[in-house]
């Protein structure tokens, strides 16, 4: 007989259910029951709700009761009857249960309920089992897969980009590098600096911060296109949002203005929020009544109200004037800091916010320039809770105005040669953003920790599992 999924089971019409033969795997939560019967809540992984399994001791060898434990993986086959316990409609009265693996009642971590999300962390090979980590990996994939559905619809192609790359170009942040030299024992130069010619690539290669150089080289061809996918930064950042491995989304898009792309973030945003709402209540009410008891009408509020679109200079006089005692100083010219952000979304205006025409001196390179000289064509999606989720902005397509701008900051001019030849053939007006996945899945799931919407965060000190 073929295993049905609980997810499947539940969702059957309760008068072919009941009654009916069926066959379950799936991990024991817990246990309990007297010496006449035993209740197992049996978890699969399908859904976040568990199973009843109804075990008459009369039926099953002593033994076989006994290693069900809480964490042990068993196999069940019986009959699926209306259940009379609460919060359920349907349990399955087992006639044959197999035990597949059990698990040591003395020595299983995840033996109650309740552990701490620093505790679990330092089990991260286990904490999938656990009812949190189950919904926010289901809610993952479910973001995952609407982010493809959304541009496929759309019109959008999927771009793979490197993960390897030979360009420091972007400094978006620090970089991780990729050598098979010898650690111990590089071969030099004269000088005695590392010579990189005898390297894999023959020159420093790095992982990279971001696929948006080269998915500007191909939305130069194929008009829009997205990439998603790893990304690494090096920063030694130990913040609840910065991780040194993340997942980032990177849309581009020929003949897209600044005002375009900020509508495409807009809608983009909230067809992933409704997708969220409609596809995952189950584990999205779990994690409301759990963690966040305005997650499901915060979800609502963003994806039912326009975002407020400001410039950074009126963001910066705002912040001037709000008497707030921050930790980080306002002044037009400086970055801005979470705090900053938050107090602009969560406090002055209550919804997410999109700052443009940011200051040329803190943003990339390949921004397009304002006529004022100050600032250039920056947009910043910020979020409740979360700050920066979107950083993007219309790109500077004029060749003397960018090969003005890499002079200016003394980058170097020939790595970026095949960059600025999309300027030279054909260049055209283009746009695009970059979201980060976790911060996506931060703001979708209500968790604080960007540690705890991916299943192995890799942080400074931290790569074990
Ligand atoms: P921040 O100012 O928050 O450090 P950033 O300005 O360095 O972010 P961008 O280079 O604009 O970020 O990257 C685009 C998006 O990628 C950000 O808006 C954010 O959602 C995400 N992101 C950036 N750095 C990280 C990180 N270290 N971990 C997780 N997500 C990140
Ligand atoms: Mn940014």
């Amino acid at each position: 007989m073929k295993s049905t999924r609980i997810k499947d089971l539940l969702a059957m019409p309760e008068d072919t259910a009941v009654g009916a033969s069926v066959k379950v795997e799936g991990w024991v939560r817990t246990k309990r029951g007297n010496k006449n019967v035993s209740f197992i809540a049996l978890n699969d992984g399908s859904i976040i709700h568990n199973l009843q399994v109804v075990a008459d001791a009369e039926k099953f060898d002593e033994e076989i009761l006994k290693n069900i434990t809480t964490g042990s993986c068993i196999c069940v086959q019986g009959n699926l009857v209306k259940s009379e316990g609460q919060g359920q409609t349907l349990e399955i009265q087992a006639q044959t249960i197999t035990v597949y693996g059990g698990a040591d009642a003395k020595t299983y971590p995840l033996q109650k309920k309740g552990h701490t999300l620093e505790f679990l962390r330092e089990i991260a090979h286990l904490r999938p089992r656990t009812n949190t980590f189950g919904a926010v990996l289901r809610i993952r994939h479910a973001m995952s897969y609407a982010i493809h559905k959304y541009f496929n619809d759309n019109g959008f192609y999927y771009l793979h980009t490197p993960i390897i790359t030979a360009s420091d170009a972007e400094g978006a942040g620090a970089m991780f590098r990729v050598t098979t030299l010898d650690a111990q024992n590089p071969p030099k130069n004269q000088d005695g600096s590392v010579n990189y010619s005898e390297d894999f690539f023959g020159k420093p290669a790095n992982l990279t911060v971001s696929g948006q150089l080269e998915g500007e080289l191909c939305a130069m061809a194929l008009g829009k296109i997205y990439t998603f996918g790893p990304t690494f930064r090096a920063e030694n950042s130990n913040t609840p949002r910065h991780l040194a491995e993340f997942w980032m989304i990177e849309p581009e898009m020929a003949f897209y203005d600044i005002n375009d792309d900020m509508d495409l973030a807009e809608d983009f945003l909230k067809y992933l929020i409704r997708y969220a709402m409609a596809n995952c209540a189950d584990d999205l009410e779990f994690l409301n009544k759990m963690y966040d008891e305005a997650l499901l009408e915060r979800l609502k509020f963003v994806a039912d109200n326009t975002f407020e679109r400001l410039s950074y200079t009126e963001g910066i006089d705002l912040l001037l004037k709000s008497g707030q005692n921050f930790e980080f100083p306002v002044a037009w010219g400086l970055d801005l800091q979470a705090e900053h952000e938050r107090y602009l979304v969560e406090k002055y205006f209550k919804k997410p916010v999109i700052l443009t025409d940011y200051p040329t001196s803190i943003k990339a390179f390949y921004m397009k320039q304002n006529e004022d000289q100050k600032t250039v064509r920056a947009m910043d999606v910020l979020f409740p809770r979360i700050g920066e989720i979107i950083g993007g902005s219309q790109r500077e397509e004029n060749f003397e105005k960018l090969e003005a701008r890499i002079l200016e900051l003394k980058m170097p001019l020939k790595d970026l040669w095949w960059y600025l030849e999309t300027r030279k053939y054909g260049t055209a007006p283009h746009s695009g953003f970059g979201l980060g996945f976790e911060r996506l899945i931060l703001f979708i799931t209500g968790m604080a920790n960007i540690r705890d919407v991916i299943p192995f965060p890799r942080t400074p000190k931290n790569a074990e599992f």
